[in-house]
């Protein structure tokens, strides 16, 4: 069962509307990421889920106890949902010490002192920052701040964690390790977590199930791994990962040949060429820059580019390229120098050619 329901929430600010039928089950002890760009409604929709917002439709649920539903008036106060809160301004209190930090909603909570100290020594230890409990705020790194609001969300024992782009503030370098921790400490505490960000590697390293976003609206959602080798759209195709989106003829394709066109004439093997018919409205072909291979020599089923540019990233170059009268990038692992203008010859499996609807204007 589902422990954090939402079901077609609504949000409207005015005439617009920020939120649109957003539907969301997040298992018990797993990571729902939603992921998009600045202004999609993530926010919108944590802060309803939160209670920071109210809904114009739709229900939310926590573990079958109904926090919003907007037609039958139910709204249940922030306090009393059972969430705990992640920001990104981490929103510690400076002039107090971590334990004091921590010990304020305990407090507020009823504990005694002795459950008190016991549950802030606990958390602050699942967060890897047992010791810090006299620190002021000001004393601690951008990172160790995150952990300690980590530690006081966890110290209330939530049923679902929020978390609002909480590593925004922090340098790159400890974002990527931070990423890795904040993984690490939500499933050794098996804790159900709403996620939100606009960065694709942090979802893709935090989370079981991604929704992706687009203009208040989920445009796909599914785990990492499927929304990246098999994105429902093109916008997530292209948010989600690097991908070349070539104009399809559909005419001239050829299903039962297993072969898609270009708007252009390039032919191309696919897997989903069987499934040509069945795609209602406008598709695309999609092709992830790394599944594009090349050679200097050409061989059978091979087509011929010419080279625009390349550039080393490092571990992996990038390759731009023109065939056929499309602009294709090529991500190679390792370094490989090819010159502006040369002519190259690539190849594609056929189990890396999609076809992807488009996305309504
Ligand atoms: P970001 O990553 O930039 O925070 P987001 O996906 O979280 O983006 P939201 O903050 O949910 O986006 O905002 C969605 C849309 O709703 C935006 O166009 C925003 O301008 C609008 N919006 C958000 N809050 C309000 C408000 N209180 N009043 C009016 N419009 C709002």
């Amino acid at each position: 069962m589902a422990v954090l329901k939402v079901d077609k929430l609504v949000k409207k600010y005015g005439d617009f509307t920020a939120a649109e039928n957003v539907s969301i089950d997040v298992p018990s002890g797993t990571v729902c990421t939603l992921l998009g760009p600045s202004g999609c409604g993530k926010t919108t929709t944590l802060r309803c889920v939160a209670g920071l917002e109210q809904p114009d439709a739709g229900t939310i649920e926590l573990d079958g106890r109904t926090l919003s539903a907007a037609q039958s008036g139910i709204f249940v106060p922030p306090e009393s949902r059972g969430l705990g809160m992640v920001f990104q301004s981490y929103a510690l209190w400076p002039h107090k010490t971590v334990f004091e930090n921590l010990a304020l909603g305990l407090r507020i909570a009823g504990k005694s002192r002795g459950e008190i100290a016991d549950k802030i020594a606990e958390v602050l230890d699942v967060v890897g920052m047992e010791g810090s409990q006299k620190r002021h705020p000001a004393q601690l790194s951008g990172g160790q701040q995150q952990r300690v609001a980590v530690a006081r969300a966890l110290a209330l024992e939530p049923k679902c964690l929020l978390f609002d782009e909480p590593l925004s503030n922090l340098d790159v370098l400890l974002r990527d390790r931070m990423r890795f921790e904040i993984r690490e400490m939500l499933t050794s505490q098996a804790i159900t977590a709403l996620y939100v960000t606009h960065d694709q590697t942090e979802a893709m390293v935090i989370s079981d199930m991604i929704c992706v976003m687009n203009r208040g609206r989920i445009a796909g959602k599914g785990s990492p791994a499927e929304l990246y080798d098999r994105p429902p759209t093109t916008f997530v195709a292209a948010f989600f990962g690097r991908t070349n989106l070539l104009p399809l003829d559909r005419a001239a394709s050829r299903p039962e040949a297993g072969v898609v066109v270009t708007a252009s004439g390039l032919a191309l093997r696919s897997r989903d060429a069987g499934r040509l018919e069945a795609l209602n409205g406008e598709a695309s072909i999609a092709v992830r820059p790394e599944a594009i291979r090349i050679t200097r020599d050409g061989q059978a089923g091979q087509f011929e580019a010419r080279v625009q540019a390349c550039a080393h990233l490092g571990p992996n170059t990038d390759i731009e390229v023109e065939a056929a009268g499309h602009h294709l990038s090529i991500l190679i692992a390792g370094r490989r120098a090819y010159q502006p203008g040369e002519r190259v010859h690539l190849s594609i499996d056929a189990d890396d050619v999609m076809l992807i609807t488009k996305d309504e204007a």
